[in-house]
This record gives structure tokens, sequence and C-alpha cells, in this order.
């Protein structure tokens, strides 16, 4: 077995790879991890290395693939695949979050793939004085990948102050995936399995 499969197997470190497609949105939150707004820097991911990733990341043996940003959407062939919403709780009534559920399942979007989970104190949010910090120590292992390298969570390539945070940077090399899958499990090593904001599906 590869050494990604055994550590994704032995619960080291998550099966996920995250790709930041890009990092501008139509919307401008006030806990934004990554300060996205529509005219920010894009910091997009070529999109022909977008599959070519994934095909190594299969071969590496992770077992999922999550596309962030930034807004996704935005950019031209996102479309097509699977959707999983993720709510953040922070000044949530639990009125509007079934409301919220309501309209997910009406739209298609069953409960599993509903993520519900608290603000985390980076980019905007700290300006703003909301959510929990979070640490390399608090966050799940989930190699994630963005045009200015590689990180060890999606929680890690995030915008403060309109400059990229570079603490959870694991190698600024991507490609071959391999080079940060490797860097990772080095700095995983015997930590064990780890919990993290994903937060509990609570609808
Ligand atoms: S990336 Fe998400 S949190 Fe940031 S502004 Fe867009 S929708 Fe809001």
């Amino acid at each position: 077995m590869r050494a990604v499969a055994q550590a994704v197997a032995e619960g080291t470190i998550g099966g996920r790879l995250w790709l930041y497609a890009n990092y501008h949105c139509n919307l401008t939150c006030t806990y934004c991890l990554t300060e996205s707004a529509p005219a920010v820097a894009r910091r997009q991911l070529p999109l022909d290395q977008l599959p070519e990733i994934a095909a190594e990341a299969r071969a590496e043996g992770f077992t999922a693939l999550g596309v962030t940003g930034g807004e996704p959407f935005l950019v031209p062939g996102a479309l097509g695949i699977r959707v999983r919403v993720a709510t953040t709780t922070e000044g949530l009534e639990p009125d509007a979050l079934a409301r919220l559920c309501e309209l997910h399942r009406s739209l298609g979007v069953p409960d599993e793939d509903h993520v519900v989970r608290p603000v985390v104190r980076r980019g905007r949010a700290v300006d703003h004085g909301l959510g929990v910090d979070a640490g390399l120590a608090d966050l799940p292992a989930e190699l994630t990948i963005t045009a200015d390298g590689a990180f060890w969570s999606p929680f890690g390539p995030t915008v403060h102050g309109g400059r990229l945070d570079t603490d959870l940077l694991i190698t600024r090399t991507t490609r071959p995936l391999s080079i940060p899958a490797r860097a990772m499990l080095r700095i995983a090593g015997d930590a064990g399995p780890r919990s993290g904001p994903e937060g509990p599906r609570i609808c």
C-alpha cells in the first residue's frame, strides 16, 4: 500500500485533497477566511491542472477531492460536480438553520452533504472579532493545493490584510503531488488522528 493510502487508512491524515480553485467571490462576508470579494486577486489554479492533480491524488491514495475558494462556481469548468453546502453557525438562529436545511433538501442536496461548523478566526473574521482560534494542532491533516503552494488544511491558505497567511504552508512546490504529500506525511508523523472544525452535521 502506498504511504498516503496507508496514512489515510490509519487516520493519520485525511483522505480528502483540497484544491483552492480561485479566491474571488460574488460575496464579501465579514467572516471570510480568504478576504474574498469580487475584485480581489484571483490566485486561480490553472484549469487544466485540476484534472491532472485529481488523477495524481487517486494514484497517491487520496480518497476524495474538495474544490473550494473563493467561489469555485465563478470559474468556468467547475460545473456539473456534486455539491456540498457548508454553513457557519455564528449568529445563526435555529429557525434560520431549519429553513436553510429545507431549502437545500428542496434543491436536491441531501443532509449528508450539508456541513455545519463554527467560524474560524482567520481572514476577515480576525478584524470582526469572530470565531474560534485554530492552529495546526487543532486542524485535521487535509492536504490543500493552491496557486501559491500546498497547505496543511483548507483553513490554511487564508488571507489577512491582503497577504496570504503562510503559517500552515507545507511546501511551495505542488507538482508532482507526491512532493507535498510526502511533506505532509513527515509533519503528521505519529501525531495520530485529529478532529477539527468541519464540525458535526446537525440537520
Ligand atoms: S468565499 Fe465564502 S465566506 Fe468568503 S466571501 Fe465568498 S461566500 Fe463569503
